[in-house]
C-alpha cells in the first residue's frame, strides 16, 4: 500500500462511520447475519481496506459480484465468508473450491453443469445460495419445482453445500407494494423448499424498511457507506447514517481575467467582467463528470463557487473571490447529508445516484483512510 501521492486530489473515508452505519443497520435486524456487500472495490471506497476494518470490527459474511473480485480478497487476507452475488461459470467452480468461496446457483442446469465440472484437484466442498427470481429478472428461478430439484441436486453431492437461498428486491428504495409482492413470493418459494442456514433478500433499501422475521440475513451495500438508497428511504428509516466520504481538492493554479477572456475547451465560458477564476487538480478521468459543469464546490472558509467551462481530463475551473490564492483548499463532496455538496447534490446535479458516484471516482484519486487506529493513504496508481 504506498502511502505517497503528489497530486492534492484526495477522497477520505471514514471507516469509523462505515463501522457505525454497520452497527445502525443491525442494532434494527438484531436477529440477522450481516452480509457486507463490498463489490465493484466497495462502491469505489476500496474493497481491501473496507472488509479489513469492517472484518475486525466483527462483521463474518462480505459479498462481491464477481470470483475476481471475491479471489481478491482472499488474496488480501480476507478469511471471513464471501458469496459471489453474480454467477460464476460452470467450469470455473473449481477456483471457488480453491478460495473457499461461496456461489450462486442460478438454476438446474447450472447445478448439474457445476457438479459435472468438479475435480478433486482441490479435496474441499463448496457452499452454494439458489436464487430466487422474484420479479427482477436478472438471475435466478422463480419455479419451486427447479428450486427442489436443485436442492436434490445439491444434497446428492457430497461437495456441493446447501447452505443458502435468496432473492433479490427491485424496488426497495420506493414507497410500493412491489417489496411486498416480491417478498411474499420469495416466502411462498421457499417455504415449498428445504431451509437453509442463510435465507435473504433485503439490500440496504429492505434492511432499512422492512421488519419481518423470516429471514437469516440481509446484504447491505450503500447503507454501509453512509447513504441511502433514496430519498424515500432516507424519510421511511429511523436509521441515522453517517457519509464515509470527503472529496477535496487543492487549488493548484489561479488567473485573472478581463471581460471577454473566456477558459478550457471550446472557450464555452467567457467574462462579462474582471474576475478570478482558479483550476483545480481533477477532472473526468477521476470521475467527476463532464455535466457537473455550473456544480458549485466550496472554498475553505465557506464560499461556494461554481464550476465553469469545459471540464477537462485532469482538470477543472471555477469562478472564485478576488483574494483566492492556490493551495487553497476545495471542498467538492462533503460528508454532510443534506448540504449543497452533499453526496446526494452531488449526484441529484447529473441525474444519478450515489451508488453511481461512488463507483465513478477514478483510480488515480487517493483513498486517504481513517478509523479506529487506521490512517492510511492508499494510492493504486504507484501501489
Ligand atoms: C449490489 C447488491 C446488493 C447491495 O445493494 P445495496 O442497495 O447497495 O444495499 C445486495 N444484493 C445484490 C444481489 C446486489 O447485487
Amino acid at each position: 500500500m504506498s502511502d505517497k501521492y503528489y497530486r492534492n486530489t484526495v477522497l477520505d473515508v471514514n471507516l469509523e462511520a462505515i463501522e457505525k452505519n454497520c452497527r445502525a443497520i443491525q442494532e434494527i435486524n438484531p436477529e440477522k447475519i450481516l452480509i457486507a456487500v463490498v463489490k465493484a472495490n466497495a462502491y469505489g471506497l476500496g474493497a481491501k481496506a473496507v472488509s479489513e476494518y469492517l472484518a475486525e470490527a466483527g462483521v463474518t459474511f462480505f459479498a462481491v459480484a464477481t470470483l475476481d473480485e471475491a479471489i481478491d480478497l482472499r488474496m488480501h487476507g480476507i478469511k471471513q465468508k464471501i458469496l459471489v452475488l453474480g454467477t460464476i461459470l460452470p467450469k470455473h467452480i473449481n477456483k471457488a473450491i480453491q478460495h473457499r468461496i461461496a456461489v450462486t446457483a442460478p438454476n438446474l442446469v447450472w447445478v448439474k453443469e457445476a457438479k459435472s465440472e468438479v475435480t478433486d484437484a482441490y479435496d474441499k466442498e463448496v457452499w452454494i445460495h439458489i436464487k430466487v427470481n422474484t420479479g427482477m429478472n436478472r438471475y435466478g428461478t422463480s419455479d419451486a419445482d427447479e428450486v427442489n430439484e436443485m436442492i436434490k441436486e445439491i444434497n446428492s453431492f457430497s461437495r456441493f453445500i446447501y447452505e443458502g437461498i435468496y432473492s433479490h428486491f427491485t424496488s426497495s428504495d420506493e414507497d410500493n407494494e412491489v417489496t411486498d409482492e416480491q417478498f411474499n413470493l420469495f416466502k411462498d418459494i421457499v417455504s415449498q423448499a428445504e431451509r437453509p442456514e442463510y435465507v435473504h433478500i433485503s439490500n440496504s433499501g429492505g434492511a432499512l424498511t422492512l421488519k419481518e422475521d423470516f429471514t437469516t440475513a440481509i446484504r447491505t451495500g450503500i447503507a454501509l457507506y453512509g447513504y441511502y438508497p433514496s430519498r424515500w428511504t432516507a424519510s421511511a428509516t429511523s436509521v441515522e447514517l453517517v457519509p464515509s466520504v470527503k472529496l477535496s481538492a487543492e487549488i493548484s493554479a489561479v488567473h485573472q481575467l478581463e471581460a471577454g477572456d473566456s477558459v478550457s475547451y471550446g472557450r464555452k465560458y467567457t467574462a462579462s467582467k474582471r474576475e478570478k477564476v482558479a483550476t483545480l487538480p481533477i477532472g473526468y478521468a477521476d470521475g467527476l463528470l463532464r455535466q457537473h459543469n455550473g456544480y458549485k464546490v466550496q472554498l475553505e472558509g465557506g464560499t461556494d463557487c461554481e464550476i465553469i467551462g469545459t471540464i477537462c481530463m485532469d482538470a477543472l475551473i471555477i469562478r472564485v473571490p478576488e483574494h483566492t490564492d492556490a493551495g487553497v483548499n476545495v471542498t467538492i463532496i462533503d460528508d454532510s447529508q443534506k448540504s449543497k455538496q452533499s453526496m446526494e447534490s452531488y449526484s441529484e446535479y447529473t441525474g444519478t445516484i450515489s451508488y453511481e458516484s461512488l463507483c465513478a471516482f477514478g483510480r488515480r484519486i487517493p483513498r486517504r483512510y481513517a478509523g479506529k487506529d487506521v490512517e492510511l493513504v492508499y494510492n493504486e496508481v504507484i501501489n
